[in-house]
C-alpha cells in the first residue's frame, strides 16, 4: 500500500516546501507539489501541519543497570514514550559491563536488550577500560558491527585516565568513530562532595554545590585539547550544561577543530532552583542543573549554531524510588531524567514559537545533524526519495499542558510537569507505519530495526 501526505508544509534543514509525500514500502519515493492520490493509496491530511524528519534522539539510557539501580524504562517502554513525542530513532549509550569486559559483552547484552523497540534505534560503544585488546576491538566494532562511536567518562568508576584518552582518541579515529566524552573532573567532584558531607550538606541541593559547572569546563577544555594533541580526532560533547564549556567548544571551532556539543532540554528549561523544592530529588543527575544565568548562555548557543545537536539523556529513575534510595541524602540516588517524549514539543515551543530559533534550525537539531554525524544520514534525518519515511507531523496551533499521565514511560513523573507548550506533535511514522497518533500509541513491539551506522566522516556536509 501507498502512502500519499498530502497539503502539509514540509520542513527541513535547508528550508520549506509546500509540497506532498509519497511513501511506498518505507521509503519516501517522490516529492512534489500537488500529487493526485489514486486508489493504490491511503491518504494522509496534513493540511495544517508541518511534516519534517522524526526526531533522532542520540543520547538515551534504556534499560540501564547503573549499579545501585535498574532504571524503569526498558527499550520497548523508551522506545514507545520516543515515538509518541515524534522521535523515530535513537541511539542508546551503553551502561557498563562486568569490570574487564570486551566491547562486544556490552553489544551482545544491548542487541538482546534492544529486541523489542518500537522504533529504528544503535547504541554508542563504552570504553571502559583501556588495553591493547579493546584498542583492537574498536575496528571490527566500526566495520563490522556498525558501531561508529563510543564514550568514554571522566568520571565514575570506569573513568579514563589522559594516557587512555589519547590513545582511545587515536585509535576511534583511525578506525573512523566518532568519540563521545562525559565531561566532569573527578578529583574536583570527590574533594568537594567529601567535604560536603563532613557538613552534613546531604539535601538535594548540595548536588548542584559537588559538581559545580568548572568541574564541567576544565573536562571539556582538557578533552578538546587532548583530542587536538591526538591528531585533531573529532570530539562530540555529551549533555553541555553551562556557558564556560560552551566558551570552550566555540574556541576550538574556531580554531577549526573537530568539536561538537549536545545539550538537552532540561539545561535550557530548568534550573538549580528545582533542588529547593520538596521533591528536589527528581532533578538529581550530572551534571547537574546550574544557576539560571546559564540557560540564557545555552539558547544563544541553539540559535547560533555553536551548539550542533539536542538530545535528552533519559535516563528514568521513578520519585518513589530516589526517596528510598536517597533517604535524605544526594549522594545516594540514582542519577539521571526522564524527557524522551518531551524533546521536541519542548525545543519547538520554547525555541521556535519564542521566535530564537527558525522551523529548520530546529529540524537541524533535532535529526538532521545527529543523523549526519552518527552515520545515520540521509537514510534519517532528511526528507530525500529513497530516505526512510521517519517522520513527525506537528500542529503548530495547538496547545498543551504538560501532564506525566499523558506520558508513555514506565515512570511516575516528568521534570516539566505543568509545562505549557504551544505545538504538538500529532502523528509519528516510521518506515512508513504509524506508530502514534494523537497522543495514542499505535506501534508494535518489534517494529524498531537496529541499524548498522556508517564510519564516521568529517566532510563539508558537517
Ligand atoms: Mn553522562
Ligand atoms: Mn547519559
Amino acid at each position: 500500500m501507498k502512502l500519499l501526505i498530502k497539503g502539509g508544509t514540509l520542513v527541513d534543514d535547508a528550508g520549506e516546501y509546500r509540497q506532498d509525500l509519497l511513501i511506498m514500502q518505507g521509503k519516501i519515493v517522490r516529492r512534489a507539489p500537488q500529487i493526485v492520490a489514486d486508489e493504490s493509496m491511503g491518504v494522509i491530511d496534513a493540511r495544517e501541519l508541518l511534516v519534517m524528519p522524526g526526531g533522532i534522539d542520540v543520547h538515551t539510557h534504556f534499560n540501564i543497570d547503573v549499579g545501585i539501580a535498574q532504571s524503569c524504562d526498558d527499550f520497548f517502554a523508551g522506545t514507545r514514550a520516543a515515538a509518541c513525542g515524534g522521535t523515530t530513532t535513537i541511539i542508546d549509550h551503553m551502561g557498563f559491563g562486568p569490570a574487564g569486559c570486551s566491547l562486544h559483552h556490552q553489544l551482545e547484552k544491548y542487541h538482546r536488550d534492544a529486541a523489542r523497540a518500537v522504533i529504528d534505534y544503535s547504541f554508542h560503544g563504552v570504553i571502559q577500560h583501556v588495553n591493547p585488546q579493546i584498542l583492537e576491538e574498536i575496528a571490527p566494532m566500526v566495520q563490522k558491527e556498525g558501531i561508529s562511536s563510543f564514550k568514554f567518562y571522566l568520571t565514575y568508576s570506569y573513568m579514563l585516565q589522559d594516557s587512555d584518552v589519547l590513545q582511545v582518541l587515536q585509535q576511534l579515529n583511525e578506525a573512523g568513530a566518532l568519540a563521545t566524552v562525559h565531561p566532569e573532573n573527578d578529583a574536583a567532584i570527590r574533594w568537594r562532595t567529601a567535604q560536603l558531607k563532613q557538613q552534613n550538606k546531604t539535601a538535594p541541593v548540595w548536588h548542584a554545590h559537588s559538581r559545580p559547572l568548572a568541574c564541567e569546563a576544565e573536562a571539556i577544555s582538557r578533552t578538546i585539547n587532548l583530542a587536538r594533541l591526538a591528531d585533531n580526532a573529532p570530539l562530540y560533547i555529551v549533555h553541555l550544561s553551562n556557558g564556560l564549556g560552551l566558551d570552550y567548544v566555540r574556541m576550538a571551532k574556531a580554531a577549526g577543530q573537530p568539536v561538537w556539543a549536545e545539550t538537552c532540554p532540561q539545561y535550557l528549561l530548568l534550573d538549580m532552583g528545582r533542588y529547593l523544592l520538596p521533591d528536589g530529588l527528581k532533578y538529581i543527575l550530572s551534571p547537574p542543573l546550574r544557576p539560571h544565568s546559564e540557560l540564557d548562555k545555552l539558547w544563544v548557543g541553539i540559535a547560533d549554531g555553536s551548539i550542533a545537536t539536542l538530545a535528552t539523556d533519559h535516563c528514568n529513575f521513578p520519585w518513589r524510588q530516589r526517596q528510598q534510595m536517597a533517604a535524605g541524602d544526594f549522594t545516594r540516588c540514582p542519577n539521571g531524567m526522564p524527557g524522551v517524549e518531551n524533546r521536541l514539543a519542548l525545543l519547538f515551543s520554547e525555541g521556535v514559537m519564542k521566535g530564537r530559533i527558525s522551523r529548520s534550525r530546529f529540524v537541524s537539531l533535532t535529526s538532521t545533524m545527529p543523523a549526519k554525524l552518527f552515520g545515520l544520514w540521509p537514510e534519517k534525518g532528511s526528507l530525500l526519495p529513497g530516505s526512510d519515511a521517519d517522520l513527525v507531523l506537528f500542529d503548530p496551533r495547538s496547545q498543551h499542558i504538560v501532564h506525566h499521565t499523558d506520558l508513555h514511560d514506565n515512570g511516575d513523573y516528568t521534570p516539566y510537569e505543568g509545562f505549557c507548550c504551544q505545538g504538538k506533535p500529532v502523528m509519528t511514522l516510521s518506515r512508513g507505519e504509524v506508530v502514534c497518533r494523537e497522543g495514542r500509541f499505535t506501534g508494535k513491539a518489534g517494529h524498531g530495526r537496529f541499524i548498522s551506522r556508517k564510519p564516521f566522516v568529517t566532510g563539508s556536509h558537517l
